[in-house]
């Protein structure tokens, strides 16, 4: 017989999950209706609602894709690319790379963009870029690159992409409801995250949005969708219209948890919930250099709520990252690829963007007799 399911209470300030509001749990634990009552149905219309909201976009194409964030970036290869097709995707960390992988696998021709994990993409690399590639189709792009910490400008690429004739595909997981993200200000084209990171909801979730010239894009296909699952004509008869058609049963409890999550950072407002976030970062970024810790990214592209940093000298990552988690409860992330061992990813995302958590980690690193300061 095995044993109940039994886990430990962690703080988490890593790069997703984060901690979660426990309004947001027990909507979880809300009993399960059918999928397509109408009392669902409506629950789907306030989220797809809350979703425009938080991506700022008036996009009728706003939805939830019922897998996590990597599934909401295939969603978005697949339904834009067809065999061929050349698109200029930017790789500065390990989502980039993700993202040409799944352009290949759609037969693609992917033309990269590269600069060294740590720094940004500059508006010079990309006008070249546009400038070489022939007939680009899009340009996909990281927001907010979690393996590195960069917060990428989007603002000033948009308008080179479009005047190439090209969409602009963004990849939006960790900047998503903690930072700004204007999807109609800034002319995006196909935006999706995940539900994870600074919306602080359970994973297995991602939202998407596409333009007006994305659906015609999609509309204009002369090649069928290659993934039954992603293809966003079928599914998109799920999520709206007044006759809805059954496409898959959708996870209904965590459509409970999404919406409840949604409601939390629409009542906290937009807005305020940045400010919480940089003001928190600030915090930590002084209590971490007090402490010997060196940030990685330059301030000037340092994301407020993934903080890549090197340890002060003669401690092991490994160690007391291990030591954190088991002594304190508390859970930061490791490097990533070529900072494997060699830095740590300290998340203050949604709900773990706290004061109490900033002072819970420093608190705990000042009382570890291994920690080197
Ligand atoms: C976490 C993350 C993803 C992948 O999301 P999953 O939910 O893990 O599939 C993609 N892009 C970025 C920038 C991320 O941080």
């Amino acid at each position: 017989m095995m044993s109940e399911l039994k886990t430990s209470k962690r703080i988490l300030m890593g790069p997703g999950p984060s901690d979660v509001h426990p309004k947001v749990l027990q909507a979880m634990a809300t009993p399960l209706i059918g999928h397509l009552d109408p009392q669902f149905v409506q629950l789907m219309d306030e989220v797809k609602q809350m979703v425009q909201q938080t991506f700022m976009t008036k996009n009728e194409l706003s939805f939830v894709v019922s897998a996590p964030g990597s599934a909401g970036m295939e969603t978005c290869f697949v339904n834009l690319l067809e065999p061929g097709d050349e698109v200029i995707i930017c790789v500065n960390g390990v989502f980039g790379g993700r993202m040409v992988a799944i352009a290949e696998r759609c037969g693609a021709i992917v033309h990269k963009v590269e600069s060294p994990w740590g720094s940004i993409i500059t508006r010079d690399q990309v006008k070249y870029a546009l400038e070489k590639c022939k007939k680009p189709k899009l340009l996909a792009i990281v927001h907010a690159e979690t393996s590195t910490g960069v917060l990428q400008p989007l603002q000033e690429i948009s308008e080179l992409v479009h005047n190439a004739g090209a969409l602009m595909v963004v990849d939006a997981v960790t900047s998503y409801c903690g930072m700004p993200l204007k999807v109609d200000e800034w002319n995006i084209d196909a935006v999706y995250t995940g539900t994870q990171k600074c919306l602080s909801a359970p994973p297995g979730l991602s939202p998407i949005s596409f333009s007006k010239a994305a659906v015609n894009v999609l509309e204009n296909r002369k090649t069928p969708v290659q993934s039954w699952f992603m293809d966003l004509n079928l599914v998109k008869d799920y999520w709206s219209g007044s006759k809805r058609a059954y496409h898959h049963t959708a996870p209904v409890s965590s459509i409970f948890a999404l919406h409840q999550a949604l409601r939390l950072v629409l009542e906290e407002g937009l807005e305020n919930r940045y400010k919480r976030h940089q003001i928190v970062h600030k915090v930590l970024v002084s209590k971490l250099e007090g402490l010997g810790f060196k940030f990685l990214v330059d301030p000037s592209y340092r994301l407020p709520n993934l903080n890549s940093v090197f340890l002060p000298e003669g401690n092991d990552e490994g160690v007391i990252r291990k030591k954190l988690l088991d002594t304190y409860n508390i859970e930061v992330g490791g490097g990533l690829g070529a900072f494997a061992g060699k830095i740590w990813r300290i998340g203050i995302m949604g709900e773990s963007c706290t004061l109490n958590h900033v002072n819970m980690l420093v608190g705990a690193l000042e009382d570890m007799k291994e920690f080197k300061h």
